[in-house]
């Protein structure tokens, strides 16, 4: 369970220039639920994704997961709660563009150190399932738009993370890509994954296995 709690966010860019971004939201995510976040640019989408992450803290309120106090942890103890719990997927991808497939996805496993054996495994089984095993060589930036958003997917799996993040997932994506994410966005939902998804785009707002959409405006909740 994700709980956010009279959760606000204030930018102060100097005293007489404020942006409350979030505005003392409060909302209860289930365990495997999906849920579509909408809203205008500006609206307070990708504040939101951020505080549940703990990438940022709230200026009031708190996110709890599960039995984590997330907003309220230090920074060493956020980055290690992310790293084993929390799966991103951006609309930019953030991939390095010089490096290969195979060496973009590892990139996540790098402070484990793993084994050869461990690394070759995982790679395998996200390389197979995100259909991307053919382009294991390839440098990234040679590879399709919606090449790119595979790897960036297969990436955000190898630590299996039970929550997935996602940030306008198919801003860069033409129709049939984006129809092809959310495919892929099913089989996580089938398979257990609790979801968010930040977007305006309106693909998102009536599928069946979507079990919410909640509106976001001018950093609330409608
Ligand atoms: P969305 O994801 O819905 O487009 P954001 O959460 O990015 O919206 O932004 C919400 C509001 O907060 C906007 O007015 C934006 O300009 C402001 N904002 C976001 N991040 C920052 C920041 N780091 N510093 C100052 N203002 C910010
Ligand atoms: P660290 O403090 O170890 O550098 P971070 O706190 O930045 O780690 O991030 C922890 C995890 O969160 C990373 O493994 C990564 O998957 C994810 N993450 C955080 N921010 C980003 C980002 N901007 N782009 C991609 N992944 C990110």
């Amino acid at each position: 369970m994700i709980i956010l709690k009279d959760l606000t966010k204030v930018f102060e860019l100097n005293k007489n220039n404020k942006t409350v971004a979030v505005n003392s939201v409060n909302l209860e995510i289930k365990e495997s639920e999906l849920i579509v976040l909408k809203g205008a640019s500006g609206s307070g989408k990708s504040t939101i994704l951020s505080l549940i992450a703990g990438l940022s803290k709230p200026t009031t309120g708190e996110v709890v997961i599960g039995e984590n106090r997330v907003s309220k942890l230090p920074d060493n103890f956020a980055s290690l709660f992310r790293r084993e719990n929390i799966g991103f997927i951006f609309q930019k991808y953030n991939l390095i563009p010089t490096l290969s497939v195979s060496e973009n996805i590892l990139v996540p496993l790098i402070p484990q150190n793993p084994s050869n054996l461990e690394a070759k495994e995982i790679l395998k089984r996200v390389m197979k399932k995100f259909k991307i095993e053919h382009k294991k060589d390839e440098i990234v930036k040679n590879l399709s738009g919606g090449e790119q958003q595979r790897v960036a997917i297969a990436r955000s799996q190898v630590n299996n993370p039970n929550i997935i993040i996602a940030d306008e997932p198919t801003a860069n994506l033409d129709k049939e890509l984006s129809l092809h994410f959310i495919e892929i966005l099913r089989e996580l939902k089938n398979d257990g994954k609790t979801i968010i998804v930040a977007t305006h785009d309106p693909l998102f707002f009536d599928l069946d296995f979507v079990d919410r959409v909640i509106e976001v405006s001018n950093g609330e909740i409608l």
